[in-house]
């Protein structure tokens, strides 16, 4: 394995952060960690192409990643996806960045098990390979596909150990076993629209951000 290679080593994890909270955090570092990574990118999606456009605007889950890593260097907010117009597709964004850090840096596209399992509906989903590697992070109540057309293709790419992410620079697939944290965002907006405390799921930082732009309140659509 390079270990130069693999301090330099790019990971991303995209998600509509709505709002960010501690399982996107704590997987993000526990990996960093886990992989020796010096840098995880949390990629907003501004127009997720798979889900109803977030009624809290791109801008708004940007500003609560930027303070949720503020105090974290090696968590990055990365908010290339809000300045392309039409709907966010990874492979668009992976191949920016692939362009970004040269053909021979290993970049590693992180994604729960949730959104794995959706990934056959991606745009040219199996292109992802061409500029990156995939790193499959389990999350509770969720299982990996096994067998069929994508149980199948991860299968074929798998590498057996977290070191074979660093030898190439993409097409490599690794199942990665974290802390297991069950908290979701979508929880997180029914507490608040109900009034009740979403407190020590996600940052202080973030919901103080909340609460002063008057988010999730079940009120009007914010912008
Ligand atoms: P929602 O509930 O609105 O669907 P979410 O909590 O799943 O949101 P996303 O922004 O959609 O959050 O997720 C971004 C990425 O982070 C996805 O790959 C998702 O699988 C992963 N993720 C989200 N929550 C967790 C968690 N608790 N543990 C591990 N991975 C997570």
């Amino acid at each position: 394995m390079d270990v130069a290679k693999r301090a330099q080593a790019v990971a991303v994890l995209g998600g509509t952060f709505n709002p960010v909270h501690f399982g996107h955090l704590r997987s993000a570092l526990e990996l960093v960690d886990h992989l020796h990574l010096s840098q995880l990118r949390l990629m907003v999606s501004a127009r997720p192409p798979h889900r109803d456009e977030p009624q809290t605007s791109a801008e708004h889950r940007a500003a609560m990643v930027q303070l949720a890593v503020d105090d974290e260097p090696r968590l990055i907010c990365d908010t290339r996806e809000l300045a392309r117009s039409g709907p966010s597709y990874t492979v668009d964004s992976l191949k920016a960045l692939r362009a970004e850090v040269g053909q021979e840096m290993p970049l590693l596209l992180v994604v729960g098990g949730d959104a794995v399992q959706g990934l056959t509906g991606w745009s040219r989903w199996q292109a992802l390979l061409d500029y990156a590697h995939l790193v499959v992070v389990a999350r509770p109540g969720f299982t990996l596909p096994r067998g069929g057309e994508l149980g199948d293709w991860l299968t074929s790419h798998e590498a057996g150990l977290p070191g074979d992410l660093f030898d190439v620079p993409q097409g490599r697939v690794y199942l990665e076993s974290l802390r297991p944290l069950p908290i979701s965002a979508t929880e997180i907006r029914a507490l608040l629209q109900s009034g009740k405390s979403a407190r020590y799921l996600l940052p202080d930082s973030v919901l103080d951000y909340i609460n002063q732009h008057e988010l999730y309140t079940g009120r009007s659509p914010t912008t």
